[in-house]
């Protein structure tokens, strides 16, 4: 912001997170005003109560104002430094934790490129509205671009979520980045055991600072589904490409789609649990085979995590040697097979390292790169191959990505038996009972 104009907002007693009328050039705005940008571009960014930001150039002459009344679907919108306070108002308790990703992030103006660089007070400025829907606590845990995390970065996460759950929290919202946000939401998932309330993924295709920011709605809405009865790991985001509601998807069950989009994830084989509607903020329930919220039920932590898998994708031209340098190392793999669950063992060394690999008592477990159906190896003589061969997973409709966190988490807390065995059972709603040919979304 140029020295005249914050001069200008100082005289006026204005800050970051009040609510502020703008007129310049004949046009009228009204919003929040937004803590300055790191490396000063110099922008007034002001929130609409859409949710979108607009950027307002100091070169221009500006009108300003402070505003009173707030957005009425929060009921009880405070002023952003007590929203940092504790206070002890009867309202849900909700702890936000942030691990990083385009949702904790600004652009850097020197470099142009988006980091994470937020901690929990900004967020909660960029967010005010947020302690009109709960009593939040927020902490950063981490700042990483999800791209990096690593499985031991699940197991810091869950210990996170658990003591939060042990304070006796009703929910509690991680803001993680989308590239691996599906991975994460299944490590949680897998390692909270009896999970007692709602726990939230929330992210952004694109940061706070830009005009077609994804961030608040996404994280205001999973906010609201702290608050709800949905006991489970889910992923909170964009429902559709307009503003107007966001799904909560199941965490075993979930996937980013598309580079860019704001609604690029979808629940593959299954059902959103539920949607939140972004002109009333209300939880609407889309099924009923949720675990309901009771804060009287112990979360456990079983964050063992078993390193050495692998996630091995199929592909025409794939031979013996490169097969060898992924089993290299492992005690489980999960292929990503063609079609029904295939790979070409027509390649005689192919056939034999499976089998070697699988007679060492190491687990090879098939799904299908088609993403949306089930692996069937019955149907072709390569899947009846495969099944002699002793390679599991049968008639799963599980994502590979969570049949890979499901993997090392199982032989991080079983021994290899008890894993081949519960990689066919449905421990976290990571395997549908039927799948339907439903309406993808
Ligand atoms: N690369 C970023 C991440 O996953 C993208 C995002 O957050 O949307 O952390």
């Amino acid at each position: 912001m140029s020295p005249d104009f914050e001069e200008k907002l100082r005289k006026k007693d204005i800050g970051p997170g009040d609510r502020i009328r703008v007129s310049s050039r004949g046009k009228e705005y009204k919003g929040f005003l937004m803590p300055p940008s790191t490396g000063g571009s110099g922008t007034l960014v002001l929130k609409l109560d859409s949710g979108y930001n607009v950027g307002l150039s100091p070169d221009h002459d500006f009108e300003v104002e402070k505003v009173g009344n707030v957005d009425e679907r929060f009921s009880e919108v405070s002023p952003v430094e007590e929203s940092f306070e504790k206070t002890d108002r009867d309202i849900p308790q909700v702890s936000i934790l942030l691990a990083g990703g385009t949702i904790a992030s600004r652009v850097d103006y020197r470099t142009g490129a988006v980091k994470p660089s937020f901690d929990e007070k900004e967020l909660l400025s960029f967010n005010p509205e947020l302690s009109g829907i709960a009593d939040i606590e927020a902490r950063k845990i981490m700042d990483t671009l999800s791209e990096n995390i690593q499985p031991r970065d699940w197991t810091e996460i869950a210990e996170e979520v658990k003591k939060e759950t042990d304070k006796g929290k009703d929910g509690v919202v991680v803001a993680h980045g989308t590239d691996t946000m599906g991975y994460t939401a299944a490590a949680l998932g897998f390692m909270l055991e009896d999970l007692s309330v709602p726990v939230v993924l929330v992210g952004s295709q694109r940061s706070s600072d830009r005009g077609s920011s994804d961030a608040h709605q996404n994280l205001v809405c999973a906010t609201k589904a702290a608050t709800s009865d949905i006991a489970e790991v889910m992923v909170c985001m964009h429902g559709s490409s307009s503003d107007d509601f966001c799904y909560l998807h199941p965490g075993t069950k979930v996937r980013k789609m598309h580079t860019s989009r704001r609604d690029a994830f979808r629940t593959v084989n299954g059902e959103p649990l539920a949607k939140v509607d972004w002109e009333n903020l209300e939880v609407e329930y889309i099924r009923k085979d949720y675990r309901r919220k009771d804060k009287d039920r112990e979360t456990k932590l079983k964050d063992g995590f078993n390193e050495e898998v692998a996630l091995i994708k199929v592909y025409p031209g794939m031979d013996a040697q490169a097969l060898d340098a992924q089993l290299q190392g492992t005690e489980g793999v999960v292929l990503e097979g063609t079609g029904l669950g295939h790979i070409p063992i027509k390649n005689d060394s192919m056939r034999r390292m499976l089998e070697e690999y699988v007679d060492d008592g190491n687990v090879v477990f098939m799904t299908s790169q088609c993403l949306y159906g089930r692996v069937n190896m019955n149907v072709y003589e390569t899947g009846v191959d495969l099944q002699n061969l002793g390679v599991v997973g049968n008639l799963n409709d599980m994502l590979p990505e969570t049949a890979y966190v499901k993997l090392g988490w199982l032989l991080g807390n079983y021994d290899k038996e008890k894993t081949k065995e519960l990689m066919l059972e449905n421990m976290r709603g990571e395997i549908s009972q039927r799948t339907e040919h439903e309406e993808v979304r």
